[in-house]
């Protein structure tokens, strides 16, 4: 029996589509190995993001290279491919065949002809997987891609040249997918694609409201997690649904990229920086108890000194439970890249360096008035004496976590904790009765 592995890039969107592609190859008769010289074909899901993304996605692609032997084919999707597919073609012909975004089918259909072709090298005993059985991840929590494209103009990113205008994934299938990820003991479901607020704009009636609802509606216990909210979108309606219903975090990601109002008109984006203030303290009122989580880029082209001072100032103001930030990256073909005025990178990484300096402080401060409360965490690991798990206020891989100690549980179980100890980003509990 043929056996693929597959390399899965970039972000959990593309996470989402590597599970869907390989739940796909094995209702077709193929089998998944997590092991790259065990396998007939190597499929690699590229990331073109920005600049170290596609880094990271070449050196892939070139390690890769290394296991392709005895007629192995190496196959790259995804992003990256799409963005560079004559490039990549020329400079690695090593590769055996190369797709853009959402060739699913025939990516299927290559691999069957490719299998057709060449006898199957290896024969391990891997077990055929099922719908149920398999994700990519092994992790208590899931990600649920709710739509693709995106129509939003921002003027740094490439998104929208490569994945197309904004398509929500059928509400049907969203729901679908997630009663199939409960049913497999996911108990975190993350809500993600380019911009979740403009859920069912292309469809009629239905919107994020009515999805969290349904998402809600299945029986379980589970959490339900939004990520990448656009903050003109974000509404009083959706903010007393998420202040409602129980398995909503009390958690948004809201990336504003920037707090001047020269830099985000420049950036292309909604909003300006007195919006925003009134935006998160409306979030904070109607969701008490809410961590807000935001991104910036520093260094986007023209950001002068005092733009740079003017986001700093935002940043203490504001007092965001959870942020990250990005060194503007120039992407070829987007207005962006054209612009005048670039920063210079050892500017933006002093910038980066800055914020992320305030942040820690406040982050810490803001773990300090944790101590001694009492939270359900959700079991990510564990270990001999010591468990990592998450509080509805963490988001996995992005935020930080809670070591717990003791005894008696395991991966994908809530438990009940007291916070005994604080770090700049993680924390310390022990288990309460
Ligand atoms: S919202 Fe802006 S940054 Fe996000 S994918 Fe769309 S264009 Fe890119």
């Amino acid at each position: 029996m043929s056996k693929v592995s597959l390399v899965s890039l970039g972000c959990p969107k593309n996470l989402v589509d590597s599970n869907n592609l390989i739940r796909k190859l094995s209702s077709e008769g193929f089998l998944y190995s997590s092991n790259n010289e065990d396998a007939d074909i190597l499929l690699v899901n590229t990331c073109g993001f920005i600049e170290d993304a596609k880094k990271e996605s070449i050196e892939e692609i070139l390690r890769l290279l290394t296991f392709k032997t005895d007629g192995k084919k190496l196959l790259v999707f995804g992003c990256l491919a799409k963005r560079y597919m004559d490039e990549i073609t020329r400079e690695i012909p090593e590769i055996d065949a190369i797709w853009g975004i959402g060739d699913e089918d025939k990516i299927v259909e290559y691999c069957k002809a490719a299998i057709n072709s060449h006898k199957s090298i290896v024969k391990s005993e891997n077990k055929r997987l099922t719908t149920d059985d398999y994700r990519l991840l092994t992790n208590p929590y899931s990600y649920l891609k709710v739509s693709d494209g995106c129509d939003r103009g921002c003027t740094y990113c490439v998104i929208p040249s490569i994945r197309g205008p904004y398509r929500s994934v059928d509400p049907d299938n969203v729901l679908k997918d997630a009663e199939r990820l409960i049913k497999s003991g996911a108990k975190e479901l993350i809500l993600v694609g380019q911009d979740t607020t403009g859920y069912g704009k292309d469809l009629k009636g239905y919107d994020l409201r009515s999805l969290l609802k349904d998402l809600s509606s299945i029986s379980g216990d589970f959490w339900i997690r939004l990520l990448y909210m656009y903050p003109t979108s974000i509404n009083e309606p959706l903010l007393e649904l998420i202040a409602e219903q129980d398995k909503v975090c009390k958690y948004l990601d809201i990336p504003l990229q920037h707090s001047e109002d020269k830099i985000l008109r420049l950036m292309g984006r909604g909003g300006n920086r007195k919006w925003h203030v009134g935006l998160i303290s409306k979030i904070r009122n109607a969701v008490p108890e809410i961590a807000l989580r935001t991104t910036f880029i520093v260094g986007f082209p023209g950001e002068a000194e005092e733009d740079f001072s003017g986001l700093k100032d935002f940043v203490q103001g504001m007092r965001f439970e959870r942020l990250g930030v990005f060194k503007y990256s120039k992407e070829e073909g987007t207005p962006a890249a054209n612009m005048k005025g670039h920063v210079s990178e050892k500017i933006k990484k002093k910038r980066f360096d800055e914020i992320m300096r305030i942040q820690s402080q406040i982050s810490l401060e803001k773990n300090k008035t944790l101590l001694g409360r009492k939270f359900r965490a959700l079991i990510d690991e564990t270990d001999d004496a010591v468990a990592v798990a998450r509080l509805y206020s963490q988001a996995p891989e992005i935020d930080g976590v809670v070591f717990v100690e003791g005894e008696g549980f395991k991966k994908g179980d809530f438990v009940d904790i007291e916070i005994k100890e604080v770090y700049d980003y993680d924390l310390k509990g022990i288990i309460i009765e």
